[in-house]
Formats: structure tokens, sequence, C-alpha cells
């Protein structure tokens, strides 16, 4: 499965690519992990990165092309793989379609998950992850056993520099002019399924498999 979910900040994309992991074995590829663990090494790329994210706008194309390349190419990979959070911009999309075509690989399907706005801003200021493995929350609709600490680790949740009001607000617009266009980029080329993102994450998740014909 080869899958891309596209979405606005917020819409669960994540929250849905690691169920579908699970599920398929196959791995997630969020560009924001990527990008945030290489800021928090302190590496190149990350001390690049840092000021754009913290801004809520986006990471250079060729950054972000050069980062999918590379993981797409890794061994894990070889079965398929579920973006999370690229492409977010037309070259983007470009971009892939030119390293699939050069690894011989097809996308089998594009899923866009559809949130309100304002649905979007309760969602990213109450989100929290581990620290330690990743695991997401939220704390109204998706709420730890026990407040702060994760259930399946038992570390510390945190939430991200970006899930401030005012840097989701920014994060929306950018996601309006440069990400929602590859909406119908998708729908042009066959490969897009539209799923209502305001439902419970389970059946988010049962209208996505039924959509990948796989439920
Ligand atoms: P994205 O990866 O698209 O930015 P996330 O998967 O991190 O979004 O979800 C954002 C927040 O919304 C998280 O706190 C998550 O627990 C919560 N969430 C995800 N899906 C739903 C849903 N269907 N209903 C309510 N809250 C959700
Ligand atoms: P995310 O975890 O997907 O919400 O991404 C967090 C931040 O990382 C974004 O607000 C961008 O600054 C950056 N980022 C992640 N993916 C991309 C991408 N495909 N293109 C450009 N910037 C990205």
């Amino acid at each position: 499965m080869k899958l891309i979910l596209l979405g606005p900040p917020g819409a669960g994309k994540g929250t849905q690519a690691k169920m579908l992991t699970d599920l398929f074995n196959i791995p997630q590829v969020s560009t924001g992990d990527i990008l945030r663990a290489a800021v928090k090494e302190g590496t190149p790329m990350g001390v690049k990165a840092k000021g754009f994210m913290d801004a809520g706008g986006l990471v250079p194309d060729e950054v972000v092309v050069g980062i999918v390349r590379e993981r797409l190419q890794k061994p894990d990979c070889a079965a398929g793989f579920i973006l999370d959070g690229f492409p977010r911009t037309v070259p983007q999309a470009d971009a892939l379609k030119d390293t699939l075509a050069e690894l011989g690989k097809d996308l089998d399907a594009v899923i866009s998950l559809e949130v309100d706005s304002e649905a979007l801003v309760e969602r990213l200021t109450g989100r929290r992850t581990c620290r330690d493995c990743g695991r997401g929350y939220h704390i109204k609709f998706d709420p730890p056993r026990v407040a702060g600490k994760c259930d399946a680790c038992g570390g510390e949740l945190i939430q991200r520099d970006d899930d401030k009001e005012e840097t989701i607000r920014k994060r929306l617009e950018v996601y309006q002019s440069s990400t929602e266009p590859l909406i119908s980029y998708y729908r042009k080329a066959g490969l897009l399924g539209t799923i209502d993102g305001m439902q419970d994450i389970q059946v988010v998740k049962k209208e996505i498999l039924a959509a990948l014909s796989v439920a």
C-alpha cells in the first residue's frame, strides 16, 4: 500500500497513519516528525528548518523533497508507506511523482481528511505527544488514562512548540494557499478519496479502510 494522507494540520493524519501502519505493517513517513527529530538533534538541516517551523511556515521544498527521496529508498518502504504531511506544495507533488517513477513505484491512493477550521484549532491546542514514544493524545477527544502520562510507556506528554493559537492560524493559512491545491491535483490524477474527518477517530479509520477497499 502506497498512500498519502492529505489534510490540514490537525486533521488527524498522524493519528490515522499510526493505526494504518500497524494494520498494513508499513512505515509512516512524516516529514514533520523527521524535521522535529533533526531540530532536536541540532543537525545542520534541523538548524535550517527550525525558523520556518517556529513561524508556522513551510520548510523549503528542496529540503523536504531530499528527506522523502532518501526515506523512500530505505528497505522498510519496499512493501509500501504512508506519507503524512508530504507533499504540501505542487512542486513537492511533482518531485514525488519523479521519485516514485525512478523507483518504479506508483501511488495507490490519496486520502483527504476534511475538518472545519475551528475544530482544527481546538484539536491542535489540545494535542499532546509522548516525549518518549511519540504516541499522540488529545486532552479532550483522546485523553490519556492518567493526565500528563503516556498510556503506552508512562512517558511525559508534551505540547508542540508550534501548537500555539497564533502559529496555528498561520499554519492554517499556509495550508489553504500552498497545500489545498493538491486536492484537485490528485483528483485529476484519479487517486483522491475524501473522508469526513469530523467523525470519531475509529469511524474515520473504518471509512479510510472502506475507501481503500480493504475493509
Ligand atoms: P495531523 O497529523 O493531521 O496534524 P493529528 O493526528 O496529530 O493531526 O491530530 C490532531 C489532534 O486531534 C490530536 O490531539 C488527536 O488526538 C486529535 N484527533 C485526531 N483525530 C481526531 C478525531 N477524528 N476527532 C477528534 N480528535 C481527533
Ligand atoms: P507537521 O508535523 O506535519 O504538522 O509539520 C510541522 C512543520 O514541519 C510544518 O508546519 C512545516 O514547518 C514543516 N513541514 C513538515 N512537512 C513539510 C513539508 N512537506 N513541506 C514543508 N514543510 C514541512
